[in-house]
């Protein structure tokens, strides 16, 4: 028999390898065909959603290929998460500017991880390679279903609504400074935050449990305030955040002076958590790593309470009016 080229290689030895045994039930056909064949389920809607990552863009090209592809994936499952879906398939197009063995193996071992731990099968794809010079760029497509009509939209903030954020916030983006040479913390400090950006985690789990208590929900990509801004102008409603209750990644809350912590929780993207509004208390809602950070409120703008004293509003941008309360 012929040899297989490259690229069908490539397929059969990285990608196509999680196995029927292991793929979800309503795959009726997985990789290998021209389409993949899927069964939906009934009383379900479907939740899709495509994100792109780009070397040196979206994530630096000489990161771990394990920690490239695990981002990659995981930062599309976390639209899923901030729906309240359950992820079922996902598709991977990538355009490599080398095949190199040791790096899709190891490339092939972070995506699956993902896929493992958030029980989602990849149902296909594409696979180019393009100029050695040109950067290498991944595009994967999630779907996921919900009950129908219970997605968590942001157009759903009701005025008085307590506002919350999942985990802690600012890691990632002090990952990606120490990443880049642009913050020194020390060697511990410096793994956690490393890891909370180049290994970000989709709060699915959190997600379906606030099926029936958020009434908006976003994830967390570009920064607290710009995420929660855009559920402020789809809900058409505003925001009072406490600072003081902002929840700060640990190494940032020993490690940095309480401005620039904050700077970073507030402002800086990458930490894929949650932000969800909701009528119930922290105890009616029952929930783990759950913090209230504020409250929806009926004026269009974005105020914040308990500042620090030397905590500077105008570098946040957040393309809101703030309103500041100016530390007595
Ligand atoms: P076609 O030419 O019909 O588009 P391809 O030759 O591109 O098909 O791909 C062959 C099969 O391999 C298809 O089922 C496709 O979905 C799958 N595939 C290609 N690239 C990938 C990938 N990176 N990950 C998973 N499946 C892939
Ligand atoms: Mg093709």
């Amino acid at each position: 028999m012929k040899t297989l080229s490259p690229e069908f290689q490539i397929i059969q030895d990285y990608f196509d390898i999680q196995g029927a045994a292991q793929s979800h039930h309503s795959v009726a056909l997985g990789i290998g065909d021209d389409c993949a064949v899927l069964t939906p389920s009934a009383n379900k809607q479907l939740c899709i959603s495509v994100d792109t990552s780009i070397a040196d863009r979206h994530f630096p090209a000489d990161a771990p290929a394990f920690d490239i592809a695990y981002r990659a994936l995981n930062v599309a499952l976390s639209d899923l998460a901030a729906m309240g879906a359950t992820p079922l398939w996902f598709t991977l197009a990538i355009s490599l500017n080398a095949f190199e063995s040791e790096w899709l193996q190891s490339f092939s071992a972070g995506l699956f991880t993902a896929a493992h731990n958030a029980n989602v099968t990849l149902i296909g794809g594409d696979t180019t390679k393009v100029p050695t010079t040109a950067p290498l760029s991944i595009t994967v497509q999630v779907h996921g279903e919900i009950e129908t009509g219970k997605a968590l939209t942001r157009a759903a903030a009701q005025i008085g609504d307590n506002l919350y954020v999942t985990g802690n916030l600012g890691g990632a983006g002090a990952g990606l400074a120490v990443y880049q040479k642009r913050l020194q913390l020390n060697k511990g400090a410096e793994a956690v935050v490393l890891a909370a950006y180049l290994r970000p985690e989709p709060q699915l789990l959190t997600g379906m449990q606030l099926l029936n208590k958020a009434n908006a929900c976003i994830d967390i990509s570009d920064g607290l305030l710009a995420d929660l801004g855009h559920i402020l102008r789809a809900s058409n409603v505003g925001a009072c955040i406490d600072l003081g209750k902002i929840p700060l990644s640990a190494p940032l809350r020993q490690h940095l002076p309480t401005n620039q912590a904050l700077q970073l929780a507030l402002g800086a993207g990458d930490d894929y958590q949650l932000c969800f509004s909701s009528a119930l208390s922290p105890e009616e809602l029952g929930l783990e790593n759950v913090h209230l950070i504020g409250s929806i409120i009926e004026k269009n703008t974005l105020d914040f309470v308990n500042a620090p004293a030397d905590f500077d509003v105008n570098n946040l941008n957040t393309g809101f009016d703030h309103f500041y309360e100016t530390p007595v």
